[in-house]
């Protein structure tokens, strides 16, 4: 007998069964789905039975490149918030700088989510201004992207960072004619380097972090979702957070790549609701940065030359012989690899890399993965087709930076034609969409919105040739997501035998009008049979 029993529309994103009108869980999984008349046989005494009335059932939604265990930890205390979507203007952003570093104790202040192409007027953030605002204490603010930190005098003693420490692998501190350091760290390393004493996880309070996190997820509708930067060391507190029950989303786990550790542990290890699946790899950085490979130059306007981005075609952080020296080792020992990567130069030598390792060591069914591909071609994506080679989207970048790529970056030609989803599919690609949080707050539907209208936050349609079906953006979410985590026998449609991990929205998305797709509410989410968001 059923657990839970659900009548109304269900979208099972299977496509032997694509609709439903009634859905019966047990024991965290999917009993059945069907008909009315075939789900009633699975109703008995203690079945929970709910109509969602003009709701809609789908799978829960799959965020396919997020940062979880980061996220848990940046949005939490004591690291302050800044980032575009929660403080708009730049005198919001220097006022709350100066609060951080009058309010801060001898440990110094860490602020997330520096972006000045939306936060419009800030400073170039020198060590003399750094140093200005907080002479004494340590401070260090990280650019919204994740790509950068800017940090002052203090914080490089604190993190024992002088003119002497080498650049890390792909990654650089930033430096003057002189040599020393100009209070700029460059990529994932030299970012960590500066702000890693703040942002490593302790296994003691990590677990109410993780919990909030989870929350968050729910909250959007999230059920599983992807750490694109995990950290072996992370291993601990992630066991005290899963030992204190508090995962109500599955963890899907990359791990950042180090040739010299390679992985301690075998592809696919853990269980279904945290496994390792995947080794990551950044070719490139951020286009809001200026350090991404480009075959084009970035726009001559006032706001590249601000940031000293004008005319530049950006810079990749590896060659691609070193993409392939990084790569071989692990796809040798059977892992997946992700590998961030936004300008079509860099997307060019990342497909160079990998064709040529696996025609040493041909694999099929390999899945490996580009990330974010904002200026990927069309050309490109038909390439990476044909190598096996999926990629997942930032179709987001569309709504909060579309106007930005356009009329500050890139031009309606390369700028409007950023994510370019529909040449992904007409190449064939089974694509998955992301928030990357917290470079934007995780939301399946705003990405789903994003994807079939392209509209920017002032209301701009970028390329609408690249507008895409609101079935296919479904599948992004769900079924296609689930499949680039090697996760599609269990998660990502309902059928019979998958995790009952489910999602009601407020109505069809399917038979709502696409400008009012992104109104759609999430009601309720339940994970593993249970609800842990709204009420059903
Ligand atoms: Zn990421």
């Amino acid at each position: 007998m059923a657990d839970l029993v659900l009548f109304g529309d269900v979208l099972t994103m299977d496509e032997s069964l694509p609709q439903a009108t009634a859905v019966a869980v047990a024991d965290g999984r999917i009993l059945a789905v069907g008909s009315d008349a075939d789900v009633a046989p699975h109703i008995g005494p203690a079945t929970v039975v709910h109509d969602v009335g003009d709701g809609c059932i789908l799978p829960g939604f799959i965020e396919a490149h997020g940062h979880p265990l980061n996220e848990a930890v940046v949005l939490g205390e004591p690291v302050v918030d800044i980032r575009p979507v929660t403080i708009a203007d730049a005198d919001g952003v220097l006022a709350a700088i100066e609060r951080a570093v009058a309010e801060c104790g001898p440990e110094g202040a860490l602020l997330n989510g520096w972006d000045p192409l939306l936060q419009k007027g800030l400073p170039e953030p020198t060590l003399q201004w750094l140093d200005g605002i907080s002479p004494a204490a340590p401070l260090v603010i990280l650019h919204n992207s994740g790509h950068a930190a800017y940090f002052n005098s203090a914080a490089a003693v604190a993190a024992g960072i002088t003119r002497d420490t080498p650049d890390p692998e792909g990654a650089k501190f930033g430096r003057d004619d002189a040599g020393e350091l100009d209070g700029v760290a460059y990529e994932m390393a030299a970012v960590l380097a500066v702000a890693g004493r703040v942002l490593s996880l302790d296994p003691a309070g990590f677990p109410a972090l993780l919990a909030a996190e989870c929350a968050r997820m729910n909250a959007a509708g999230v059920t599983t979702v992807s750490e694109m930067a995990f950290d072996p060391a992370m291993r601990p507190a992630l066991a005290a957070a899963v030992e204190a029950g508090v995962l109500t989303t599955r963890l899907r786990l990359y791990e950042m790549s180090d040739v010299s550790r390679a992985s301690d542990v075998e592809p696919g290890a853990g269980d279904d609701l945290v496994r390792q699946v995947g080794i990551k790899i950044w070719s490139d950085g951020s286009p809001w940065i200026g350090n991404i490979a480009l075959s084009f130059p970035y726009l001559d306007t006032p706001a590249t030359r601000a940031l000293g981005m004008a005319c530049s075609h950006g810079h990749a952080n590896y060659t691609g012989k070193q993409i392939r020296e990084i790569s071989t080792p692990y796809f040798d020992r059977g892992w997946q690899i992700a590998c961030h990567a936004h300008g079509d130069e860099a997307i060019t030598m990342v497909l160079d890399a990998w064709e040529k390792m696996l025609g040493d060591d041909p694999r099929p069914d390999h899945r490996l993965r580009l990330e974010h591909v904002g200026a990927m071609r069309p050309d490109q994506f038909a390439r990476a087709a044909a190598l096996g080679v999926t990629c997942s989207l930032f179709v987001d970048h569309l709504y909060y930076w579309g106007d930005v790529l356009v009329d500050d970056l890139f031009g309606s030609d390369h700028g409007g034609h950023w994510a370019a989803a529909g040449s992904a599919l007409a190449a064939g690609h089974r694509i998955s969409f992301h928030n990357d949080g917290p470079v934007t707050p995780t939301n399946p539907i705003r990405n789903i919105a994003d994807a079939v209208t392209r509209r920017s936050r002032s209301g701009h349609v970028l390329a609408p040739d690249e507008r895409i079906p609101v079935q296919a953006a479904l599948r992004a979410q769900t079924v296609d997501a689930a499949w680039q985590l090697f996760s599609e026998d269990s998660i990502g449609t309902l059928v019979p035998g998958s995790h009952a991990d489910l999602v009601v929205l407020s109505a069809n998305p399917l038979t709502v009008e696409p400008d009012e797709l992104e109104n759609l509410e999430v009601r309720a989410t339940v994970f593993a049979g249970r609800a842990v968001f709204g009420s059903l």
